[in-house]
């Protein structure tokens, strides 16, 4: 088609340099112009700016004599400039998308390109990908359990998006248990017109189907015999089924057996709480999503400081994000956030403080297993680089972690004076701050095992 557009409109602009005779006017107005679509009798023609457009629409009695000339057919003209037309073919695809997509319930928002990878997501993540790129073929069912505010949610949607995506033609259907549920009452009981045959279009014609928190089916009988017979229709068609559940399949009591040993047919990943570093990873990445407006006040001492209070939850560190810009905007005039408007901000909740079950002695035990030290080396009179410097590290974790004063970290550490002690924390975190790599994973380590 688009090559017969070409044929027709050279014709056309051949008759017009011809009839138009002026080599200067037609290479500055017509040469660039194309005739890019014809679709319900309307041809329309796409020029380089609204100059040209203008100029066109002014001779478009005279365009369209000269296309019904070549094409013999009375076509009608509408002129464009290039930027129009790129909006309204893109509105265009919008529009076609949003009519073919029946209701998947799928969050756009929820995308591999804003789900932050790190060790307690990856398996979970690579298996999804890897379900993206087979779906039902690879691991059927995907079963991914973990705790609640992990990310499970985002994940499986991130799947629905991306095979959206590659393949536009695929059913998907995202749904809770509960509204699984929910549809399965309505049908037995007739309400809100949802019939069976509803409910078998809206279930059964699926190509990916991705239920979402199924321990709320425990102890529901029927609807879990319901989607017993759901689930086999569409595994025996090699249809991709996606399910997450706080709990792994073998602690899912309360939902029929038989079920859960059709869950451990296919693979079966866990989310896990994230580490430090995933955790600051993924509030910079909130961060650059909240990023319209004025927010670069949020220092990375205000990160770290969120990374490290807030352990057990992705939704309760995004949660404590959003709590500091607020109050940022809201409380502090002066736009720098010192540490002591940082803690303001936080003073009245309650923290899942990662320092909640940390000790400065657990601190001391922990880096004599790491770097393989007694405690007597650690505390003792040696200058020693190999055991200087790890003294120097736990001095700052504790500073850092617990706000241990000083006297009292020297109490510690050999009976050292609040100076000493000063200066070991100020040697640690001036290497930090110069982003010494060694530092920075070895800080990291140590605090991923003090925290787990
Ligand atoms: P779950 O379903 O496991 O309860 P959600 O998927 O609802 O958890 O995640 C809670 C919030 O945390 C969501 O806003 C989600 O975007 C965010 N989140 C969780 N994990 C990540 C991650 N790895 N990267 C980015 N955001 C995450
Ligand atoms: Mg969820």
């Amino acid at each position: 088609m688009s090559e017969n557009l070409n044929t027709i409109w050279a014709s056309c602009l051949s008759i017009i340099k011809e009839e138009l005779n002026d080599k200067m006017y037609f290479e500055n107005f017509f040469e660039d112009s194309k005739l890019l679509e014809i679709k319900d009798s309307i041809a329309i023609i796409v020029v380089a700016s609204p100059l040209e457009k203008k100029y066109f629409e002014s001779t478009l009695p005279y365009l369209e004599e000269v296309l019904l000339k070549v094409s013999e057919t009375d076509f009608k003209i509408k002129i464009m400039t290039e930027s129009e037309y790129q909006n309204s073919s893109s509105h265009q695809v919008e529009m076609a998308k949003e009519t073919n997509s029946y209701h998947d319930n799928l969050n756009r928002e929820y995308l591999f390109d804003n789900f932050v990878i790190g060790p307690s997501n990856k398996e979970s993540y690579q298996a999804a990908i890897a379900v993206c790129s087979k779906p039902g073929k690879l691991f059927n069912p995907l079963f991914i359990y973990g705790n609640s505010g992990l990310g499970k949610t985002h994940l499986i949607h991130s799947i629905g998006n991306l095979i959206k995506e590659n393949k536009p033609n695929m059913r998907i259907l995202y749904v809770t248990s509960e509204e699984f549920y929910e549809d399965y009452i309505d049908v037995a009981r007739q309400l809100k017109g949802k019939t069976n045959e509803w409910f078998d279009l809206k279930y059964r014609d699926l190509d990916i189907l991705i239920v979402d928190d199924i321990q709320f089916l425990r102890n529901k009988e029927k609807s879990n015999e319901k989607f017993f017979h759901v689930y086999n229709d569409l595994f025996r068609q090699n249809k991709q089924i996606i399910i997450t559940s706080d709990v792994m399949p073998k602690q899912l009591d309360g939902l029929e057996q038989r079920l859960v040993s059709r869950f451990i047919q296919g693979l079966t990943v866990s989310i896990n709480k994230p580490e430090y570093e995933t955790r600051l990873q993924i509030l910079k990445c909130k961060l650059k999503y909240l990023g319209e407006e004025d927010i670069n006040f949020i220092n990375d001492e205000a990160l770290a400081y969120i990374a490290e209070h807030f352990i057990n939850d992705v939704r309760d560190l995004e949660g404590a994000l959003r709590r500091l810009i607020f109050y940022s905007i809201n409380f502090n005039n002066s736009r720098y956030l010192s540490m002591d408007i940082i803690k303001e901000a936080f003073a009245d909740i309650k923290i899942d403080s990662s320092s909640g079950n940390i000790t400065e002695q657990k601190i001391l035990k922990t880096i004599c297993n790491y770097y393989n030290l007694t405690k007597n080396d650690l505390i003792g009179k040696s200058r020693n680089r190999i055991v200087a410097t790890p003294r120097h590290i736990a001095i700052f974790l504790t500073r850092q972690l617990l706000e241990t004063p000083y006297d009292k970290i020297g109490k510690i550490y050999g009976n050292r004076d609040h100076s000493t002690i000063m200066n070991s924390y100020h040697k640690i975190n001036k290497l930090l701050e110069a982003n010494n790599l060694e530092y920075k994973t070895v800080i990291k380590e140590l605090k991923d095992l003090l925290i787990t």
